[in-house]
């Protein structure tokens, strides 16, 4: 079977792929720096403690195994951190990853999924938002993943380097068997948040701005259960195995739920009071983010098994439960 380089594999998103490329039955080698990843989230493989910043550990990796392909979910992800620390986005996200292409192409493993984002678009022009929709991103984290993505296309066209790059929307919810969920310190996705302040590890939800134009004035997201996203990096994993060409996707459900939506399914499916407090738009929040997956759908196969919003919200609160019985 394959043997597959997952880079940031004990991350959210990361471990939920590890876990499907193990169910899958391909070899996996988790390589991750515990920045914001946790060890006991990785549930089997091999593991490899290192940075991508260190090109010693890296070549010593391609050296010490023989990569089919490689995914690679390390980055940093907050958008308003970005906005403060761009350095720190550009270090990692674009000159860490081009330390890891690099190394690739210098060991001929030229198969690469790659983690990128809705907010290479910026501000969207129409709705939903195609793969074609123009790329004018607003803040240091949408800009270091595009930048990637062309980068990308000239390695292709230089080295025969095959990429597929895939753009969340917002991923959410956690592993249906519950043993790994979203972790990040500080937390600052809405799901998450909206469930702590369920659980009581949290007083209250701040909502960022109800005067949107949106029907309740809160933002709406499109949100997408994590096995869906790591599904769709599996079949696009496959394409690549199978010597398909470079590809982008933009991966979401296709439907939008505002921010009082959500706060609504999570009163339901927790069966709890959910304090609220109004607070001020956040900046660089479009009002609108809704994918067209129509591409993904069509030329992967892809077809979200957990596209219902109670489920995503079912599961996260599942694994809220645990961290709650964790924190006791
Ligand atoms: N949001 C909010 N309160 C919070 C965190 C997020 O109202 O405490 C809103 C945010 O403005 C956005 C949506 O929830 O409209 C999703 O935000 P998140 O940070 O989860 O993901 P993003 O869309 O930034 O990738």
């Amino acid at each position: 079977m394959a043997k597959i380089l997952v880079v940031g594999g004990a991350g959210y998103i990361g471990s939920q792929m590890v876990k499907q490329l193990l169910k899958a039955n391909y070899e996996v080698v988790v390589f991750d720096n515990l920045s914001t990843g946790y060890r006991d989230a990785v549930m089997g493989g091999e593991f490899v403690l290192g940075d991508l910043a260190n090109r010693e550990s890296l070549k010593q990796l391609f050296e010490q195994y023989s990569f089919d392909g490689v995914m690679h979910f390390a980055s940093f992800i907050q958008v308003g951190e970005s906005v403060l620390k761009p350095s720190k986005y550009y270090r990692n996200n674009l000159s860490n990853t081009l330390n890891l292409l690099d190394e690739m192409v210098e060991h001929n493993v030229k198969k690469l999924i790659f983690s990128s984002t809705a907010a290479i678009f910026g501000e969207p022009q129409y709705i939903p938002l195609d793969e074609k929709h123009p790329k004018k991103p607003i803040n240091p984290y949408g800009l270091s993943k595009w930048m990637v993505e062309q980068i990308l296309q000239d390695y292709d066209s230089a080295y025969n380097f095959k990429s597929v790059c895939l753009r969340y929307f917002n991923a959410a919810g956690a592993d249906p068997e519950g043993e790994i969920g979203e972790r990040h310190l500080p937390e600052t996705h809405l799901i998450p948040l909206i469930l702590q302040a369920a659980s009581g590890r949290r007083e209250k939800i701040t909502i960022y701005g109800e005067d949107y134009e949106t029907p309740d004035g809160t933002c709406i997201r499109d949100y997408i259960h994590v096995v869906d996203l790591c599904n769709a990096h599996l079949l696009a994993l496959e394409q690549l195995l199978e010597e398909k060409p470079s590809a982008v996707y933009n991966l979401g459900n296709g439907e939008g739920f505002s921010v009082r939506q959500v706060i609504d399914t999570a009163k339901k499916i927790t069966n709890q009071n959910i304090k609220i407090d109004m607070g001020q738009r956040r900046e660089g929040d479009p009002a609108r983010l809704v994918a067209d997956s129509s591409h993904a759908k069509i030329a992967l196969q892809w077809q979200p098994r957990y596209a219902d919003l109670e489920k995503i919200v079912a599961d996260a609160w599942q694994w809220e439960q645990k961290m709650l019985l964790k924190t006791l």
